[in-house]
């Protein structure tokens, strides 16, 4: 048995002894599992270190909607597009979005013909840009999950604070949990198993992923990035499996990345997102409107919600032919079986979003390729 609370997140001996491990218990279950990882971090990890390649044939890793660059829909990247031909606006982002295709065009390709486009790398950036130039308007786009939404809440908090009338946030964040609902309750996917993203879990906690295990019978467990940590969180995985299908345990939530999440997770990060934002409904590319995923400003913070603040024009958002990111992000294909992969979409020239992002199923699979050997 491998020792979980070792150190050694990347040792060779212990990675063999969990891999013979998962072998050892998925000969044990009688049908095929599918596990899926909901968190770009993980996708890029499983890929780098080829983990793919060392599990069963009957145990079988998806990437899920885990890459907020990825799932952020062509409506709001249109939209923020638009903000930045408005006269007088900058749009502020992270760089991974500056390339990532709306419905005609990207921010990139607007940066290029004249439109102010700055990337930053975090909120805080875009509040200093505002306070340096004040006869602009900045527009922060605000993608990502509840990792991202504390810092993205202190700073606005600190505009009102500043009573800064020249900066304001295109909030076009996602909140994880109900969105796994939606995975867990769609027929198509035949979700076994998640592994539940890191650093989410860091603010959030366990309690919000209860549900899979209580409604669903879906076992989850959070654990870390490094190629051991992945391996133990699968292990684990089969193990609840295994034990299930016996009739002799029952599935649950469990951490598997005590160096990093605590069971309640960060009470004080989740009461600053919970102060400035509330919860709406929010589009999720491959997943469509989710309620109560989205985060909207509240009301004493409407003056920094650039959704408000500004009404572009912004024709309905059409999908990119051809790009399958759509079913990838719900884990129903394999980046190789898009036809556009590796031949009209590759990281220079990437065709959909999954290629653009760092975290990206298709940016992993043509770097590092199905852990086989194969790459594109
Ligand atoms: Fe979209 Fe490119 Fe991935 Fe195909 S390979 S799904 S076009 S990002």
């Amino acid at each position: 048995m491998p020792d979980f609370n070792s150190s050694g997140w990347r040792d060779p001996d212990i990675a063999r002894r969990l891999v013979a491990g998962i072998h050892a218990r998925a000969a044990q279950l009688s049908e095929c599992v599918h596990i899926m990882e909901v968190c770009g971090t993980h996708t890029m990890s499983i890929a780098k270190n080829g983990l793919r390649g060392l599990l069963p044939e009957n145990v079988r890793l998806l990437s899920g909607p885990g890459c907020p660059v990825c799932v952020t829909a062509n409506a709001d990247i249109d939209h923020a597009i638009a903000l930045a031909g408005i006269d007088g606006v900058t749009v502020a982002t992270f760089g991974d979005m500056l390339k990532v295709p709306g419905s005609s065009t990207s921010l990139a390709a607007e940066k290029a013909a004249g439109a102010d486009v700055r990337v930053v790398y975090s909120p805080l950036d875009a509040l200093e840009l505002a306070e340096r130039e004040p006869e602009r308007q900045i527009v922060f786009i605000g993608v990502g999950f509840e990792t991202t939404a504390p810092t993205v809440a202190a700073t606005i908090k600190r505009a009102a604070a500043a009573q800064l009338d020249n900066f304001s946030v295109f909030s076009a964040h996602k909140t994880v949990p109900q969105a796994l609902r939606a995975i867990a309750s769609d027929p198509d996917i035949a979700l076994s198993a998640l592994i539940l993203p890191g650093h989410v879990s860091t603010i959030i906690g366990v309690a919000p992923y209860e549900f899979l295990a209580d409604e669903f019978d879906i076992p989850g467990v959070i654990t870390g990035f490094e190629p051991v940590d992945i391996l133990q969180g699968i292990y684990l995985l089969i193990q609840q499996l295994a034990e299930s299908a016996r009739g002799t345990g029952q599935v649950s939530i469990d951490i598997a990345y005590g160096r990093g999440v605590r069971g309640e997770g960060n009470p004080h990060a989740v009461a600053l997102i919970e102060e400035v934002f509330a919860a709406d409904d929010a589009e999720w590319r491959g997943l469509g409107v989710i309620p109560g995923t989205g985060l909207t400003l509240r009301e004493p913070f409407a003056a920094f919600d650039a959704r408000r603040r500004f009404s572009p024009e912004v024709e309905p958002a059409r999908t990119v032919k051809g790009c399958e990111c759509g079913d990838i992000l719900r884990g129903i294909k394999r980046p190789d079986e898009c036809r556009l992969f590796g031949r009209a979409c590759v990281p220079e020239r990437p065709v959909g979003p999954c290629m653009v992002s760092s975290e990206g199923s298709c940016a992993a699979w043509y770097r590092y390729g199905d852990g086989s050997g194969y790459a594109a």
